[in-house]
């Protein structure tokens, strides 16, 4: 059963970059779902300001042309886009300039309701924009702001980043988005690991040899080339979604579900993690196939060293954790798209079955996608007579089956992450001093990559990734878990 939905207070979001990609494919899509599902108040204003000249009948058609291509769900009666269509305006605006800020200020003028502002624009203008904003008298004192990835490019960009905010901010205005927060299956990673008292007594280093984060993307870098080869695959994923994983993996428990408790054990686990070796990393760059690119073809960059790939053992410094490995790897072009994390126990101390039953272990897999789910490998005996031999078999949820047809009234990320923002919950975002912890981490192996001057490892499109990848596994006597869809 979904539980049920609390109407948001009325707001007025307005969307800086409201015509962009992200606003076209994620936003608008998102915001539209909340409404069908009764969460957006008659009177809340959803307002695009971006560069464009429209009015707000063209911005209306912007919007739905989005919602018609990128919302594949079924709510969208006609009347119900029609209505939510007319909550949306448009203002033509320069964030670098002084056009179109009288008229988002008359918009604005005198409503007593939530204000967001939603920085969907590249982070060049975050500081124009923030500067404006208080400059117009737009910045209520409980204003929020939403900035999206990525959150700098280095610690040094992302403490200018962080400062240029905090001079117009408070950091309980800030929502620094990182939407694999607002994943369903990554919340219920926390109610897993502290609504039951099954596995928290298991979750460390006595019982857990290690554990594996994988997010593995089947397509290549698409039309997103032009960024992505100046991010790469460690500043794109890893120093973001994956450290966000493993932080809600690997944290303590907090005192209580709140956003001051549940960031503070995050950050901890971010500092307690050793620097990363270079000998632990392996970074990879997709090979072409027949009718495939290579990445090099896609970026159009034949010396591009930049990498598709990238695989982590990481190590967390702290009585829990210290001597259970973390296995991080992400990249794209793999076999299949499929993101989990996979606790994987120790064997039993002792075998009363002997050396002929093999070797087992149970490992608690939790499924990002696809299949939204748990699983649990457990080992029992083979059917049938001849003796004890053992064989593994799966306790599998797959949460669309246990959840029946609700499962599709689950908001996705962008629209939790949205109302979260209007209620003013900052649980699910980053704060300043994690970001930049993250940072903190992963800029030297960033740097001794540069220094190093070495290309990345080649990979087949439709691989697991480079041998390297493999090898950093099985010098340790273990193995990556297979990429499956
Ligand atoms: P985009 O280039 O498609 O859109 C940029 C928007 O900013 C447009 O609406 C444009 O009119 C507006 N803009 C540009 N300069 C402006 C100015 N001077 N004044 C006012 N408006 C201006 O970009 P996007 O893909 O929508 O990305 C927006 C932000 O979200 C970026 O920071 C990006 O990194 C981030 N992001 C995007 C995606 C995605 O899927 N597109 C995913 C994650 C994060």
């Amino acid at each position: 059963m979904v539980s049920r939905v609390i109407p948001a207070q009325p707001f007025d979001l307005v969307i800086f970059g409201g015509t962009g990609d992200l606003a076209r494919r994620k936003i608008l899509p998102a915001l539209f779902r909340r409404f069908c599902a009764g969460q957006m108040d008659p009177q809340a204003r959803v307002i695009g300001a971006a560069r464009g000249d429209l009015d707000d009948a063209g911005y209306r058609d912007f919007a739905r042309a989005a919602i018609g291509e990128f919302d594949d769900d079924v709510c969208c009666a006609a009347e119900h886009l029609d209505a939510f269509l007319g909550q949306l305006s448009y203002v033509t605006l320069d964030a670098r300039g002084d056009e179109g800020w009288g008229a988002l200020s008359a918009l604005l003028d005198g409503a007593d309701r939530i204000r967001a502002f939603y920085f969907s624009v590249g982070p060049g203008l975050f500081g124009d924009l923030a500067t404006r904003i208080e400059a117009h008298g737009l910045a209520t004192p409980d204003a929020r702001v939403v900035v999206e990835k990525p959150f700098g490019r280095d610690l040094a960009s992302a403490r200018a980043l962080n400062a240029e905010l905090a001079r117009h901010f408070d950091e309980t205005q800030i929502y620094r988005i990182d939407h694999y927060l607002g994943k369903e299956t990554v919340q219920n990673l926390m109610a897993i690991r502290f609504a039951n008292t099954l596995f928290e007594p298991l979750w460390n280093s006595q019982y857990v040899d290690h554990i594996q984060i994988t997010v593995a993307e089947s397509g290549g870098v698409g039309t997103r080339g032009g960024y992505y080869d100046k991010a790469g695959a460690m500043r794109d994923m890893m120093q973001n979604h994956i450290m966000q994983l493993l932080c809600l993996t690997a944290m303590e428990p907090p005192a209580k579900y709140d956003p001051h408790a549940v960031r503070d054990e995050k950050l901890k686990v971010i500092r307690a993690l050793s620097p990363a070796q270079l000998g632990d990393v392996v970074r990879g760059q997709y090979e072409g196939t027949d009718s495939l690119p290579s990445y090099r073809g896609e970026v159009e960059d034949q010396d591009s060293t930049t990498e598709s790939f990238v695989a982590v053992k990481a190590r967390i410094g702290n009585w829990r954790w210290a001597g259970t490995p973390f296995y991080l790897r992400t990249g794209k072009r793999l076999r299949a798209r499929a993101s989990e994390i996979a606790v994987v126990f120790k064997d039993a101390p002792h075998s009363i079955f002997g050396s002929d039953a093999g070797r087992h272990r149970n490992i608690l897999t939790i499924r990002l996608q696809p299949n939204e789910g748990i699983e649990m490998g457990v080992t029992i005996k083979e059917p049938g007579p001849g003796g004890m031999r053992l064989i593994d078999v799966p306790l599998d949820m797959t949460f669309s089956e246990a959840l029946g047809p609700d499962a599709d009234l689950v908001p996705d990320a962008y629209e939790r992450l949205i109302m979260d923002v209007i209620r003013g919950d900052q649980t699910l975002f980053m704060r300043g001093d994690e970001v930049e912890a993250a940072w903190e981490w992963t800029d030297p192996i960033i740097d001794a990559w540069e220094a190093s001057n070495t290309p990345p490892c080649p990979y087949a499109t439709g691989s697991a990734g480079p041998d390297d990848a493999l090898a950093l596994m099985h010098r340790d006597g273990r193995r990556w878990r297979e990429i499956k869809p």
